[in-house]
């Protein structure tokens, strides 16, 4: 079976962002740029499927920017077989995200579609609920476990209340936790041979569907500056301070 994984070029997660002086954004020039967190254990999960025979095929595919191929790079170094780009300059929101995957779906007509659960950017948690709508399959969200049983999965979810275990027929979408698994590292020879792997590049715009944005940033302002902690002796001093001084009990 083939396996379609999406991954998105976000700011690195250790990177503190800037928002930009007239409040229209967050300022991403000049900061590094990776693979979306959750996006790499989705391609090691599609990995850890063809290593076991389940996949004979993992295809990246990435929507943005030129640089998007960067991340698609990364991709194919951990070791997909090929990449999709759909290039667009403006962002994609995730509806416009999850339509665009359809068609890729109907291009490649892959079984299982792997996704983050969230961009760590826009924290959205949306396009994988959207893109299992949008195709009319079962999804299963936040994967903490996947066992694949020819034409079933036993998917474990983390949920509030305790572990889910799902029971779900294929074709479907996983949208992943990061408990999933551990991403592996690509090593030099394999970045090497990623420059070789074919990334196939197709205008956004020209993939007939409408991927118009319907929202619109009104304000971005920085979180209010927390108050430093302070450090108490002993459990008196912090009962008395609660009582006295915060009013909490
Ligand atoms: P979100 O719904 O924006 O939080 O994103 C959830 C997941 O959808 C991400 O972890 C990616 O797997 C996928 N995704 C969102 N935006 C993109 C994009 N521009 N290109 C590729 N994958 C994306």
């Amino acid at each position: 079976m083939k396996v379609l994984v999406a991954v998105k070029r976000v700011v690195d997660f250790n990177v503190r962002v800037r928002v930009k002086s007239d409040g229209s954004g967050v300022d991403i020039d000049n900061v590094k740029m990776s693979m979306n967190p959750f996006d790499e254990s989705a391609i090691e999960e599609a990995l850890r499927m063809r290593e076991a025979g389940i996949a004979s095929e993992v295809i990246a595919v990435s929507i943005g920017g030129t640089k998007s191929q960067e991340t698609l790079r990364t991709a194919l170094a951990m070791g997909a077989d090929r990449a999709i780009h759909l290039e667009s300059t403006d962002p994609v929101e995730p509806l416009g995200v999850a339509k665009l995957l359809t068609k890729i779906v109907e291009q490649e007509s892959p079984e299982v579609v792997i996704l983050g659960k969230q961009a760590i950017d826009d924290d959205s948690n949306q396009t994988g609920q959207m893109l299992a709508a949008l195709l009319d399959w079962p999804q299963g969200s936040f994967a903490s476990k996947a066992v694949f049983d020819g034409n079933n999965l036993s998917l474990t979810r983390e949920t509030d209340s305790g572990l889910e275990t799902l029971s779900i027929t294929l074709p479907a979408v996983i949208t992943t936790d990061l408990r999933l698994n551990e991403p592996r590292y690509p090593k030099l020879p394999d970045i090497m041979k990623a420059r070789k792997k074919p990334i196939d590049t197709h205008d956004a715009a020209s993939m007939g569907v409408d991927i118009a944005p319907r929202l619109t940033v009104l304000n971005v302002t920085e979180p209010p500056a927390r108050e430093p902690g302070i450090k108490v002796a002993n459990a008196a001093e912090l009962i008395d301070k609660l009582k006295n001084e915060t009013g909490v009990i």
